[in-house]
């Protein structure tokens, strides 16, 4: 039997249906943040992920879709949103424009990670980008803007972190300032950590092996960051407080790809088990100049769908309602099929979502059926009578009534009893 391959899922009608609902709740919020859907390509020249995500980032070395195409390119299934992003609006000129951009997408990314709850090998992302702005009352507003999803999904208990990585500038001296306080433990670390330390010390404060935690709880890298960056960070804690948006500092918080500068971000949830984070994101301030466009500062942040839908699941929050057509069309016997087919194409031209029979079945078999599908629906039928009288006997599922109706009053029958 053919099957899924590992890491990846089918997503059927039920729960479907949840997306849906999700994802519309987004639509409807980023809207109102002036946020306006981009969709880029699936695939893309590996150069836009290797040369903007960092050399040593895991996504690149080790969980990359990587290939050669037919023409001997070299080309990647996206792992994320952002630097396909930042092609796409550097391509399009955007870098040359002053007004500030915003962009949402919402799509599937690619990572060869070893499959397990609540982490995929393909998964969906909903994310955000803003450009042009380096305001830290923008950070401010992004955050709040994921909180806000949050909520109106109806998610509880997430947990906000954020940290400040300093800017470019600031970087050699953080990573200076981390080398040294833990270069004299270097045999305490984990293996991968000894190989992070020489190459991105940064990435040692994120690993949770319990030796590496332990050695990192003396480190801040705020005190390595110069005073401009100080102050905007503490104008965006200062505006999250004044937001009422509740946050936790982590000092430990880097992110794990090399192109955040300033404010990074995380949301957390707690019934998510090992794979807790729901999203996260930050500043980007040199992403744009160094994958080849003007130096235009950028946020963003990304929110794993999957764990948005697990962690509602586990509240077992009420599900989303049915999407299933409350109107059914039954015909008394074969020959009035034809008279369903075109009663059921009429109502949907009237904007009705109508199921109809249109099997050589008993009319016992077709109730039945509407019972189970649409147990407080309405059933339409049509045998010899209606359709010569051109009349439509109504049955009320819920109450078990049924009468016979004008066809000329089906309509407004079925719109009273929606409302
Ligand atoms: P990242 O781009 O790594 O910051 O990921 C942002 C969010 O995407 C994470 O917080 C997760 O919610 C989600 N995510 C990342 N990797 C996976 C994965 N392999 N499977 C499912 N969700 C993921």
């Amino acid at each position: 039997m053919l099957k899924a391959l590992g890491g990846t899922s089918d997503i059927f009608p039920a729960e479907a249906a949840a997306w849906q609902r999700v994802e519309a709740i987004a639509r409807r919020i980023l809207h109102s943040y002036g946020y306006q859907e981009i969709r880029t390509p699936l695939i893309e020249e590996a150069a836009v992920f290797t040369g903007s995500l960092g050399e040593v980032a895991e996504i690149v070395t080790k969980q990359m879709y990587l290939f050669q195409d037919r023409g001997g390119r070299s080309v990647a299934l996206r792992p994320e949103g952002t630097a396909s992003v930042v092609r796409a609006f550097i391509e399009q000129g955007l870098d040359k424009t002053s007004s500030i951009s915003r962009f949402y997408y919402a799509g599937p990314m690619f990572r060869a990670e070893r499959p397990q709850a609540g982490r995929k090998r393909q998964f969906h992302q909903l994310g955000v980008e803003l450009f042009g702005s380096s305001s830290p009352y923008q950070d401010a507003e992004v955050i709040a803007l994921m909180a806000r999803l949050l909520d109106a999904w109806g998610i509880h208990g997430w947990v906000l972190k954020v940290n400040s990585l300093g800017c470019k500038e600031d970087r050699p001296r953080i990573v200076d300032y981390v080398r040294e306080k833990l270069e004299p433990h270097k045999d305490k670390l984990c293996d991968d950590c000894k190989v992070r330390l020489e190459k991105n010390p940064l990435r040692v404060l994120d690993c949770k092996e319990e030796g590496c935690v332990k050695l990192g709880a003396s480190v801040d890298v705020l005190a390595a960051i110069c005073p401009s960056c100080k102050e905007h960070f503490d104008t965006v804690i200062r505006s999250l407080g004044g937001l009422k948006i509740p946050f936790q500092r982590d000092p430990h918080l880097v992110r794990g790809l090399d192109y955040y500068s300033r404010t990074a971000f995380e949301v957390l949830h707690g019934n998510l088990g090992a794979q807790n984070a729901l999203g996260g994101g930050g500043r980007y301030d040199t992403l744009v100049e160094q994958m080849g466009g003007l130096a235009v500062p950028a946020i963003g942040f990304a929110i794993g769908m999957e764990r948005v839908l697990m962690a509602l699941n586990a509240q077992a929050s009420e599900p989303p309602a049915g999407l299933v057509p409350q109107v059914f069309v039954a015909a008394v016997s074969p020959v009035q099929i034809p008279d369903a087919l075109q009663l059921a194409e009429h109502l949907r031209g009237q904007g009705v979502p109508v199921l109809v029979n249109l099997e050589e079945r008993a009319l016992k078999k077709q109730l039945e059926y509407a019972s189970k599908v649409l147990p407080k629906g309405t059933v339409l039928i049509l045998g010899e009578d209606e359709v010569k009288n051109n009349k439509v006997t109504v049955r009320d599922m819920s109450a078990g009534q049924q009468e016979l109706v004008d066809r000329g009053e089906i309509i407004r029958r079925l719109t009273e009893k929606i409302v």
